[in-house]
């Protein structure tokens, strides 16, 4: 029988372990001695335990299950996993909060992330989404700013709103994510009960070379329920892991979440008229200029085995595209495009491609070799440079990325439009119902409230006028101020 059968405990380079409840002392009261190499090295992987905690997304939870085409969309797309109807491909979820860390409460008020791996035939292909369809900045340059500003406070190391106030005031472009953020969709009911989108904007290119433009939707298939911000806070005093939970037992319990993958389609001769800049992460693409086209249903079916291994080496990148879908210039994916690799090449190391929860289905063939945690055979005695007489993998013509045009000067410069106002008045005016608007104009308030000098709390408020002066005008009477005359 080996030893595995027999499960006798080893150190881990596989001796056997005599004793591991006492260490061996110097006589009965004596002190500890060095040579129990035993203790010394349980003690010592323990200290080592813990990787970096990921700056944003630090809390999540994951799943396994498939994807299932349901609707032909191989005419805009060549991406085999798309191809045809029935087709399922394995998948992996990562969902989290975006601002706590890796022990903060679940029913807090943050976006959601909302990241899919799918291990197509072809790669990786992952969809690093949140459950809003647009984003506070539209430039990568911004991010890390934005970010300290919801982290804690350098001195007090406490969560800080003037600081969070402060910067989305100096940053109208947050308005259409805040709203969302502070709606009732702030703090979903649980992870299974909210949307998912990929909030950039795509693009598709099919077999004949010919691309459009693509927003994705995941509608979740169990109905958007949000919690009461009361039970909310309530909530993340007695069970900080409400959501963890719920998302484990619902999959144990074999009542498997289901969401539909809807996209919208943008022909790519229209992206350079439309009356909007369709690579503006701030926005979304009106339903009715781009109706949702069924694409798919995503079904969780499977908790992961071991959390460490599975949740918390997942690498997800919006880098990881398959042919015949491709990044488009919106310039906050475009950073993003290097930033979530580089993040897992510190956090878990530059081979994490090799990890069971990243490695892709298909045999990687590349001339990558070495580094640290090199855990496969690091290519053997195989050619390890390119190009070369030895039949090593070779470069796929047809899978190039599918020309684009471009031109003007090289410049740091912002998007053309500054409206920031229209498409959160559409939200606030024309979705909510009159419930759901005094909700948002209470969660504001009370956000806000504790922002120590009026000139932000004013400065917000004539933001919030020109979304709509219904809007500006509630909040300020809720914090006993009023709208500054110049904001009119
Ligand atoms: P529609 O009336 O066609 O769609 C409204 C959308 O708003 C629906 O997708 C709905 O999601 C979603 N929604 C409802 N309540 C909230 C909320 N509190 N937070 C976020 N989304 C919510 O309108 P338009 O397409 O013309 O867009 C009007 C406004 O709706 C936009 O300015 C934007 O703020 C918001 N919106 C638009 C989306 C889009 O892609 N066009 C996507 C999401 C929001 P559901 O159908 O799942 O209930």
């Amino acid at each position: 029988m080996s030893q595995n059968e027999k499960k006798y405990l080893t150190t881990a380079s596989g001796a056997p372990v005599g004793d591991n409840q006492n260490s061996i002392t110097a006589g009965h009261r004596g002190p500890t001695l060095i040579q129990d190499v035993h203790l010394l090295e349980k003690l010592a992987h323990f200290n080592r335990e813990r990787i970096p905690e990921r700056v944003v997304h630090a809390k999540g939870a994951g799943a396994h299950g498939y994807f299932e085409v349901t609707n032909d969309v191989s005419k805009y797309t060549k991406a085999d996993f798309l191809s045809e109807v029935g087709k399922k491909t394995p998948m992996f979820i990562r969902f989290s909060t975006v601002a706590g860390e890796l022990g903060s409460a679940d029913t807090v008020r943050d976006p959601r992330g909302f990241a899919v791996k799918f291990y197509t035939e072809e790669g990786n292909y992952d969809l690093v989404g949140n459950n809003t369809p647009v984003f506070f900045i539209r430039d990568a340059i911004k991010f890390p700013d934005f970010i300290h500003t919801q982290k804690r406070n350098p001195k007090t190391h406490r969560k800080d709103v003037n600081a969070i106030w402060d910067f989305w005031s100096l940053s109208p472009e947050s308005l259409h994510q805040i709203t969302i953020l502070h709606s009732d969709r702030g703090i979903p009911a649980t992870l299974r009960h909210m949307n998912g989108y990929g909030s950039h904007t795509f693009k598709w290119t099919n077999a004949n070379g010919e691309s459009v433009f693509v927003k994705y939707h995941f509608k979740t298939d169990q109905g958007t329920k949000n919690l009461d911000a009361d039970l909310a806070d309530k909530l993340a005093g007695e069970n900080a892991d409400y959501h963890l939970e719920d998302l484990y037992n619902s999959i144990e319990d074999g009542n498997f979440p289901t969401w539909t993958l809807k996209v919208q389609i943008m022909p790519e001769e229209d992206a350079k008229n439309y009356r909007l800049d369709p690579f503006d992460v701030t926005k979304v693409w009106p339903h009715e200029d781009y109706p949702l086209v069924e694409v798919g249903r995503m079904v969780l079916d499977r908790n992961p085995e071991n959390y460490f291994a599975e949740v918390e080496q997942a690498a997800f990148s919006p880098g990881h595209f398959v042919p015949g879908i491709e990044a488009s210039p919106d310039k906050m994916l475009q950073g993003r495009l290097f930033a979530y690799s580089d993040a897992h090449r510190y956090r878990v190391g530059a081979n994490h491609e090799l990890l069971p929860i990243n490695r892709p289905k298909v045999e990687a063939n590349n001339y990558q070799r070495d580094g640290y945690m090199r855990t496969d055979s690091n290519g053997g005695g195989s050619v390890n440079y390119e190009p070369n007489s030895f039949q090593g993998p070779k470069e796929t013509p047809e899978n190039k990325t599918t020309p684009f045009e471009v031109s003007g000067f090289a410049d740091s410069v912002s998007y053309d439009s500054e409206d920031h106002f229209s498409q959160p008045g559409a939200l606030f005016r024309d979705v909510m119902s009159e419930d759901e608007r005094t909700r948002l104009i209470k969660n504001f308030a009370d956000h806000m409230r504790d922002v120590e000098r009026d000139d932000i709390k004013l400065r917000q408020i004539g933001l919030f006028y020109k979304v709509d002066p219904e809007l500006g005008t509630r909040i300020a009477e809720e914090l006993g101020l009023s709208v500054p005359e110049t904001a009119k």
